[in-house]
């Protein structure tokens, strides 16, 4: 089966590198599946699972935004943050959800807050989700 190289880091690390048979994200724009030999593409990313497909198996991985580029039979991902299924600390996400349902239930829509909040709230909530994965 053809592969693809699959690089995820972030400003603090490198997160996961493999040859890879699909991989499956959720840009601005909605789902994309990138095969090998994908051509050349960029796209700003949505807080979402990530999932890697190599062989009969299926990786997912926690994305908070950023941007993926594929070019020359690779696929770059680079996030504002990411984990592993094994790297999620569920009650520091438990607890992120809880403060960020609170600050939505104190601010007002318009509120920079109110957005900041709503952002948080995605973040772990897709914490939660892909650490199912463990
Ligand atoms: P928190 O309020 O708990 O910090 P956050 O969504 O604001 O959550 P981020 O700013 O997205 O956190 O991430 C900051 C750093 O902490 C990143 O390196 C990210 O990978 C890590 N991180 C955030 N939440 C978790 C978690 N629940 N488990 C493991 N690492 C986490």
């Amino acid at each position: 089966m053809s592969t693809i190289r699959l690089e995820i880091v972030t400003p603090e690390r490198k997160v996961f590198e493999d040859d890879v048979n699909m991989v499956i994200a959720r840009g601005v724009e909605g789902e994309l599946g990138i095969l090998p030999k994908h051509a050349p593409f960029v796209t700003p990313l949505v807080v979402s699972a990530l999932r890697i497909k190599k062989g009969k198996e299926e990786k997912v991985v926690a994305i908070s935004g950023g941007f993926l580029e594929v070019s020359q039979n690779k696929v770059v991902i680079l996030a504002e943050a990411a984990e592993l299924p094994e790297e999620i600390d569920v009650n520091r996400a438990l607890a992120a959800k809880e403060r960020a349902e609170r600050r939505l239930a104190q601010s007002g829509k318009e509120e920079l807050d109110f957005k900041r909040a709503q952002l948080a709230l995605k973040r772990a909530l897709n914490r939660l989700k892909v650490a199912q994965h463990k």
